[in-house]
């Protein structure tokens, strides 16, 4: 990626105004530069198995038959709600997995995660670390929008996880990348707020997948002065995935 590609996905991300005007390239280089100095990857011990009790349901299952799966699921009550299973999009050779809570009323409409504006900043994140969406495989815990936009309900999540877990061992992502706090309390099974989970290397399920977390861009839409911090997560977890 050229400096001004990049410069460009930095300002939608709202870090343009840390670039000096008279030299750009030598600012993003700094940029660059403060997280991609030695710094060590911190690891830290799994919270609690990572792993659904029902997640020999699905094992052994192929993608077209999950998928059909998903479409037709009534495991729990979301099923009576959706218009329609939102399963998860991308490539299916796909490096990068990442994980959000649920489908909004968008995702839920179109049947594709993270549209409208929070995806457009997602994906702006991502292109800013050298990702396009075209490259990594987005999905959610929960398959089915919940009503208004509660947080998932355990027995919910418990229900969906297992569809999630064998998408993973389908993709055998090198890096998952958990967006905001329901996404990352339910992969770890904790209720560690999204603050401490960051800028941390957790592992995931039986495959033990590195999993970094970081904010969801929703949340970044309302809170921008945040999106540095989600810059450094980003970045941190490109670290993490080229030290797999
Ligand atoms: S949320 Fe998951 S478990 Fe519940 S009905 Fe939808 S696909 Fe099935």
């Amino acid at each position: 990626m050229n400096s001004a590609q990049r410069h460009e996905y930095l300002t939608a991300l709202g870090l343009d105004a840390w670039v000096r005007r008279d030299q750009p390239a030598a600012a993003l280089s700094s940029i660059r530069a403060s997280t991609e100095t030695s710094r060590e990857l911190s690891t830290v011990t799994p919270l609690l198995a990572p792993v659904s009790p029902n997640t020999a349901r699905e094992a052994g299952v192929d993608w077209p038959e999950l998928r059909a799966r998903v479409a037709a699921c009534t495991r729990c009550a979301l099923s009576a709600t959706r218009t329609q299973t939102v399963f998860g999009v991308g490539n299916q050779q796909a490096e990068w997995l990442i994980v959000g809570e649920a489908p909004g009323a968008e995702e839920d409409r179109q049947g594709e995660p993270f549209v409208g504006r929070a995806g457009q900043l997602l994906n702006s994140m991502l292109r800013a670390i050298g990702l396009p969406r075209e490259q990594v495989f987005i999905a959610n815990v929960l398959k089915c929008r919940p009503p208004g936009n509660r947080d998932p309900a355990a027995n919910e999540s418990a229900e969906c996880l297992p569809y999630l877990e064998q998408q993973i061992a389908l993709l055998k992502p090198k890096i998952m990348l958990a967006v905001g706090r329901i996404a990352a309390q339910n992969l770890l099974r904790t209720d560690v707020t999204l603050g401490r989970l960051r800028q941390q290397v957790h592992r995931f399920g039986h495959s033990q997948v590195p999993l970094v977390v970081t904010y969801h861009p929703a949340y970044l839409l309302r809170t921008p002065g945040d999106k540095r911090k989600a810059w450094e997560d980003l970045k941190f977890a490109r670290e993490v995935c080229a030290n797999v």
